[in-house]
């Protein structure tokens, strides 16, 4: 009788498929002076529950690379190559399509939370909004959820808090209630860009630290995009260099 155990075979062979693939990106902005090439022939793979970050020195395409991927950049936009996700094909996708894909199987979380929520709803409506527009739950259940996801991101008191205003949250915790929105329909795929530079240095530590739970709790795979090496070098798996495109 054999001992030799061979450890790899347990693995499920569909774990090792990239959720999200990028081959060949190309961005390019016609403008009056010119086409601009933003983003020249960028390769991307990332796996579940990995995380993977891009750094590179502002103006270097990284913005730029997270929109395509998101199909949020304008209409006149010339993008080329291939953006898998699960397999799927999503470049050449209708506005609509995309829309629907957005916030459900890929989040994203930016720089700016004000940008990320409407002054006039409380947060925790804008949460429960996405939850029922994507998984159709009941008011009750969107907004228990909603609840759920604000104490999940280290919002205190989440059962009152649910019903304050973007303004009244400081930038931190904004930025953990654009994190729990992101987490709201257990997305495959988190994106990043720049989510922890507007802040001060004490609350970046703590920032990543809830990217890191949100990782966690949905089993997502995180991009998390930097111009500093330092933050990136504290949460990623694997580190993608952009220069200039
Ligand atoms: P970063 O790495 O700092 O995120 P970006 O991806 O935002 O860089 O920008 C990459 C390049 O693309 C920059 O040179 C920028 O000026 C250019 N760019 C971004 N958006 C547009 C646009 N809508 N039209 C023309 N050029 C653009
Ligand atoms: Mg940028």
């Amino acid at each position: 009788m054999s001992t030799i155990t061979n450890g790899s075979a347990a693995t499920p062979t569909t774990s090792t498929e990239p959720i999200l693939r990028v081959r060949d990106l190309h961005v390019r902005f016609p403008t009056p002076r010119g086409t601009v090439h933003a983003v020249r022939g960028v390769d991307l793979e990332l796996r579940r529950g990995e995380v993977l970050g891009i750094v590179g020195e502002s103006g270097s395409g990284k913005s730029v690379t997270s929109l395509a991927v998101l199909g949020l950049l304008p209409d006149t936009t010339k993008v080329t190559g291939s953006v898998q996700l699960d397999g799927d094909e999503l470049l050449g996708r209708s506005d609509k399509q995309m829309s629907r894909l957005r916030g459900d199987k890929v989040a994203m979380v930016f720089q700016d939370p004000l940008s990320a929520f409407t002054p006039v709803y409380t947060i925790g409506d804008q949460i429960a909004e996405t939850v029922r527009l994507h998984r159709g739950a009941s008011k009750a259940e969107a907004r228990a959820r909603a609840i759920e996801l604000l104490g999940l991101v280290g919002i205190p008191e989440p059962a009152r808090r649910v019903d304050a205003f973007p303004h009244e949250f400081s930038g931190g915790m904004r930025q953990r209630a654009m994190i729990a929105m992101a987490m709201a329909n257990d997305p495959d795929v988190i994106l990043a860009d720049e989510p922890t530079t507007a802040l001060d240095v004490t609350i970046q530590a703590q920032i990543i630290e809830v990217l890191r739970t949100a990782q966690r709790e949905t089993g997502a795979a995180l991009v998390f995009v930097s111009h500093d090496l330092g933050v990136i070098a504290g949460i990623a798996d694997r580190i993608a260099v952009m220069y200039a495109g």
